[in-house]
């Protein structure tokens, strides 16, 4: 869902958009960077209303609500996107949250669905950086699902599912990066940031 966009007086700070499916290894990557000081990183909290797994936190990997905050905060027009992920399930991306990374002089990294990468790419046009990351193949996404132990069968394959579509919107993005060696993918993500980041800095 495109929400209104919010305008900021000064973008001298930028957004990275990262989708993936599910399993791709997003997180992992993110996390590989996100500490960079170069980067000037701050990752966007997301707003869900799924449950927390395992060791998540609320404000730290998402804001937990319930469904009916989650219409609250979508009548009040308080999102830059959100999306119905899976069945049931909404993620989204609060305009305060990016008004607050970027009002604290860092850059804003993204970890979301592509459509809403989609979405905030259009948003944002140049402002924004969109990296797709791709599974080599659907087997090995689906190998890597079963062993991170996080999801049923059920939900697993629904997971892969879902990726098959995904792969479809890659082209709506900068740039795509397929994960087949975790390290040298995040020295390519690493690096298309950089670049983008040291654009900023040759504007200010
Ligand atoms: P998970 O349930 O595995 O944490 O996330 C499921 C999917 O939702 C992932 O692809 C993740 O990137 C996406 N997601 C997380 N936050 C947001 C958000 O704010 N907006 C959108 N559109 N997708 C999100």
């Amino acid at each position: 869902m495109f929400c209104n966009p919010i305008r900021f007086h000064n973008m001298n700070h930028k957004l990275i958009i990262i989708s993936a499916p599910s399993g791709t290894g997003k997180s992992t990557i993110i996390g590989r960077i996100i500490d960079d000081p170069e980067l000037r990183l701050s990752f966007s909290v997301s707003t869900t209303t799924r449950a927390p797994r395992e060791g998540e936190q609320d404000g730290v990997d998402y804001y937990f609500i319930s469904e009916d905050e989650f219409r609250t905060h979508i009548e009040n027009d308080d999102f830059v996107e959100y999306e119905q992920v899976y069945a049931g399930r909404f993620y989204g991306t609060l305009k305060s949250e990016i008004a607050r990374i970027l009002d604290s002089g860092r850059n804003v990294i993204l970890d979301i669905d592509c459509k809403g990468g989609i979405n905030v790419k259009r948003l944002y046009g140049d402002d924004a950086l969109a990296v797709f990351i791709a599974p080599p193949d659907l087997e090995t996404l689906r190998r890597r699902l079963e062993n991170r132990g996080t999801d049923s069968a059920e939900e697993i394959d629904r997971r892969v599912g879902k990726a098959a579509e995904e792969m479809r919107h890659a082209k709506f993005f900068d740039y795509l990066v397929v994960n087949d060696d975790l390290d040298s993918t995040v020295e390519q993500v690493r690096n298309l940031i950089s670049d983008h980041v040291n654009d900023v800095l040759e504007e200010e």
